[in-house]
């Protein structure tokens, strides 16, 4: 099975846009949104969630009251003015970052440490294939392990399938939940446009991919609202040794496939023949020797390269 993850250094690139299309056009895949911070994929892919499930990551603390002596030792301890003691202790789950200090010092054990329930994730059935996506709660932290979470999910539903592809909406930027979601892939798509905060966060996406040794590839979107821009970005391109795979054009038919919840290759229109152009090169490269690149050509002690795991 083969892993393809859409990145973009920050969204609002078309990373959901390409990665919906491409669910269309993909055979025999399963399809993972890992932006659980602001998940948007099911929006253009209409799941029916087969199973929805609670995603529970991190402590928080809670008092029991009919324990608690009021002697102010936790209040004193927390270093995030979580507590406040009056007659009994009181936990504001907000401010808690479940450090586990105050349970450890609470002298008659009154303070229960509770595993947070801070996200949903889901299997889905589209009609591009199965999803599995999921949702963290606002202000949750932790998207980084919900993402690998989720990806493990996929794997499991991929195997269980027979699926020979895994298509990932990767999360925006390149922090925590972006490493995660390509964890274990083959290809990075980024996906950018030409504008100067378009080229600055596909830098950040290209270091990442040369960090983690992972083949990556580049779309243009929209390229043709600054031609001179687009053009001087495929150069660099060149010089950094990272091929274009593609160039779409700005096209209203994205925003009216929008409005309508629908991926854009499904209607007639420039954007749809750009994108069944870098789904076709897509698959060259998926099929070709240029994973080779994908393998870590650095080892750390104790940490096993991607040969050898697949080798078990
Ligand atoms: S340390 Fe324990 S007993 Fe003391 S106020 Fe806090 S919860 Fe109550
Ligand atoms: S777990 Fe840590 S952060 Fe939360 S209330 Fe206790 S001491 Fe404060």
């Amino acid at each position: 099975m083969k892993e393809i993850v859409v990145l973009s250094g920050k969204g609002g690139t078309g990373k959901t846009t390409l990665l919906g299309s491409l669910a269309c056009l993909a055979e025999n895949k399963v399809l993972v949104d890992c932006d659980v911070d602001a998940a948007d994929l099911h929006l253009l892919l209409t799941p029916e969630h087969r199973s929805e499930n609670e995603f529970r990551s991190g402590v928080k603390a809670r008092v029991v009251a009919d324990k608690c002596i009021g002697c102010g030792t936790c209040q004193e301890l927390c270093q995030f003015e979580a507590i406040e003691v009056a007659q009994c202790a009181t936990v504001d789950t907000m401010a808690c970052e479940g450090c586990g200090v105050c349970a450890y010092f609470c002298p008659e054990q009154a303070i229960h440490l509770d595993k947070n329930h801070c996200g949903t994730w889901y299997i889905s059935d589209t009609k591009y294939g199965p999803l599995v996506h999921a949702q963290l709660f606002a202000g949750e932290e932790n998207s980084g392990k919900l993402v690998s979470f989720v990806k493990r999910q996929a794997r499991q539903v991929a195997e269980e399938i027979g699926a020979e592809l895994l298509l990932v909406d990767g999360a925006p930027g390149i922090g925590c939940p972006v490493i995660a979601s390509l964890s274990g892939t083959d290809i990075i798509v980024a996906v950018t446009e030409p504008t100067l905060s378009g080229w600055h966060d596909l830098e950040r996406v290209l270091d990442l991919a040369d960090h983690f040794q992972v083949a990556a590839f580049v779309c243009l979107n929209k390229w043709d609202l600054n031609p001179q821009m687009a053009d001087a970005l495929a150069n660099h391109c060149r010089k950094r040794d990272v091929e274009i795979l593609g160039r779409i054009p700005f096209d209203p038919a994205v925003v009216t496939a929008q409005l309508k919840g629908q991926p854009v290759v499904l209607s007639d229109s420039l954007a749809t023949s750009a994108i069944k152009d870098i789904w076709s090169a897509l698959q060259e490269k998926v099929n070709d020797n240029c994973l080779s690149l994908a393998v870590p050509k650095v080892t750390f002690p104790g940490v096993l390269s991607r040969n050898e795991m697949r080798a078990g």
